[in-house]
Order: structure tokens, then sequence, then C-alpha cells
């Protein structure tokens, strides 16, 4: 079963996302059921994805039949909940389909919750000693209260510019690089507009690699992949409008470059928890010094993404990978029973 859309900024990639998976499951011989979870948090069963989709029109437009979320419950599925962002990357939709009972793909609640929340991320990676640009997390109220407070917190332990960040999002989604205090002010109270949790990170001039990671308790990583900017920085239209970003598989860095971020990225994953897939992905500077940024626990995952481009480069195929993933999915689900 296909979970896909989500009430989510990143709807529309999941939309993309599923429809290249859609195309491998079928391939794989299982029978397919879709589920529709529209931006307003409504499901429905169906709409088919028989073309490509260029919005959210086309599935209003099909007729899908609303639905109950807990009418999915069925036995003998399994459920790719190929959702990014709140409410669906975030271990909302892993908790709920635990309490189903239902074998699903990817992280379970911990991992999801952990890796979506960027605050709660740098936290555990404090506590595993692995290496991140310095920040400061921002709550809400505290901000309404003492704003001055704020800015002098951000100002003297980090350097203009800074990313003024949600701290539950992704495809930068709500995201500002930020150059002085009028900016850093816009920039929260635009990110604000997402989360209650914000976090404020040292810019860095750096490049950007990232790593692909596969497996329960055996886990494997690939070969780093560098984005190669033409931007200020790797923002939503980069990545989904205007398609500019160019990947390099593998990434050109040194070997032990290479080993490090594996060796983070395979780490992380396993104090958050991780189960199924993950991308890992990190900055390295001009003088090689690499910090980790985040863990996407459901990365982007069409045909093109950088995810599934990794493991071809290591010799999966994207049907495979699909496959492989389902079999982590159920067999994380039996091990637990
Ligand atoms: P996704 O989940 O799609 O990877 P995201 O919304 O979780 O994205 P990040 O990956 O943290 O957000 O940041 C998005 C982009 O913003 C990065 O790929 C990078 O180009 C830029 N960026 C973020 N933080 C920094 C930083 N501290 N210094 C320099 N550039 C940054
Ligand atoms: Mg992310
Ligand atoms: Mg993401
Ligand atoms: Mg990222």
């Amino acid at each position: 079963m296909l979970l896909y859309g989500g009430k989510s900024a990143e709807h529309e990639v999941s939309i993309l996302s599923a429809f290249s998976i859609l195309q491998a499951i079928s391939y794989n011989f299982y029978e397919v059921q879709l589920v529709f979870i529209a931006k307003d948090g409504r499901w429905y069963k169906g709409p088919l994805l028989t073309e490509k989709p260029v919005d959210d029109s086309v599935m209003q437009l099909a007729d899908g039949q609303e639905i109950a979320p807990c009418a999915i419950k069925s036995e003998n599925t399994i459920v790719f909940p190929v959702l990014h962002g709140p409410n669906g990357e975030d271990g909302t939709i892993q908790g709920f389909l635990e309490t189903l009972d239902m074998p699903y793909v990817g992280g379970g609640v911990l991992a999801s919750a952990c890796g979506m929340d960027k605050i709660m991320t740098k936290h555990l990676l404090q506590v595993a000693g692995i290496p991140q640009v310095p920040y400061v997390p921002v709550i809400r109220n505290v901000w309404r209260e003492n704003p001055k407070q704020i800015f002098e917190q951000c100002e003297g332990s980090l350097i203009y510019p800074m990313f003024v960040k949600p701290a539950n999002m992704g495809s930068s989604v709500g995201i500002s690089k930020v150059e002085n205090r009028e900016e850093l002010q816009n920039g929260l109270l635009e990110a604000f507009r997402y989360d209650q949790r914000v976090i404020v990170e040292q810019g860095i001039d750096a490049r950007e690699i990232e790593v692909a990671i596969l497996g329960n308790e055996d886990v494997r990583t690939t070969f780093a992949g560098e984005i190669v900017k033409e931007e200020a920085f790797y923002d939503y239209n980069a990545k989904y409008v205007d398609n500019t970003i160019k990947m390099q598989i593998p990434a050109e860095i040194p070997e032990e470059v290479q080993t490090k971020a594996r060796d983070y990225a395979k780490r992380a994953y396993m104090i958050l928890d991780g189960a199924g897939l993950s991308r890992c992905d990190f900055f390295l500077t001009h003088k090689n010094e690499l910090f980790l940024n985040e863990l996407n626990t459901m990365p982007g995952f069409t045909e093109f993404s950088m995810y599934p481009l990794l493991w071809e480069n290591m010799g999966i195929q994207y049907n495979d990978l699909v496959e492989e993933i389902i079999q982590l999915g159920l067999n994380r689900y039996n091990q637990r029973k």
C-alpha cells in the first residue's frame, strides 16, 4: 500500500516520489493499493497515478473515495509511507501504523521523530561526538517574550551569515540565509510560520555531500555523492522547480573523508534508531572538515533523486532497491512480533 501526498509543505515532492515508486512496485509484481492524503489531511482511496502528476489538481480530479484513516487496516499488507516532512516523516504516521499493527517501510517512531526535528538531531549528535556546525535552538514562546535575548544569544555564539530553519521540515521549506539582525528577525518569523521550534545555524561556505543508508541491524552505506551547487544554497526552487542541481556520484573527495562520512552516517543512523533507509547530509569545508547536517528518514525517492542514484552507483538498481526496503520493513515487523 502506497501512502502518499500528505498534510505537509512537502506534499508535491511526495507525489513525485510516489509516482516513481509505483512503477517499481508494479514491476515487482505487487498488488498495489494507493492511499492519498490531501493537503488538508483527508485520506482518499486511490486515485490511481496513471501518468506523472504535475500538481495536486490531478489527484482531485480523479475519483478518489474519502476514507477514515483506520480503514486502511488490512491483512498481509505492508504500507510504504512515501511522505516527506511533518505528519508523515516525523513519527506520527509511523505511530499510527504501529497502532494498527501494520508493517511499514522505513524508520519507526523514534527515528522518524528524532530525524525530523533538527534540534533533537543535534542534541543526539552532540552526545555521540559527531561534528556539526554551531547552532542556537529557538523556541517561539521564548522568542516572543524576549527577542533581544535571542538576538544576543545568536550573535554571541554565531557570526553572519546564519541559516534559520524550522526544526521540523524538509526540502528547504522555510529556510533563510541571513546576513544581519534585521534579516535574522525576518528569517525567524518565516521559520515560525512552519514550526514553533526553530534552529539558527552557523552558515558555512562548504561543499555538500550525501551518503545513503540501507538496513535494519545490518547497516550498509554508499559512497558519498556531491551536490554541485550553482545557487547560494540548495533551496526549494533549485531542488524541485528549476532542477538546477547537479549531482556528482561518487563525490570527488579524499578517501579518508569518504570513509569518515560513511562512518558518521552509520553512527548517526544507529543512534537515532534508523531502520530501512535514510539519507545523511554533510557539509565539507575547503579544508576538508566534515560536519554532519541531518538525517532524512524518508529521502526524496524519484528515479532522479540522490538516494536511489547513490545506490545505483553501488550496483543496486531502482526496482531492486524498492524491493529491499520493502523486505526490510517486513523483517522489522516480524522480528518485533
Ligand atoms: P532536505 O531534507 O531536503 O535535505 P532540509 O529542509 O532538511 O532539506 P537542510 O538540508 O538542513 O534542510 O538545508 C537545506 C540547504 O540549505 C542545504 O542543502 C544547504 O544548501 C543550505 N544550508 C543549510 N544549512 C546551512 C549552513 N549551516 N551553512 C551553509 N548552508 C546551509
Ligand atoms: Mg532534511
Ligand atoms: Mg527531507
Ligand atoms: Mg538536507
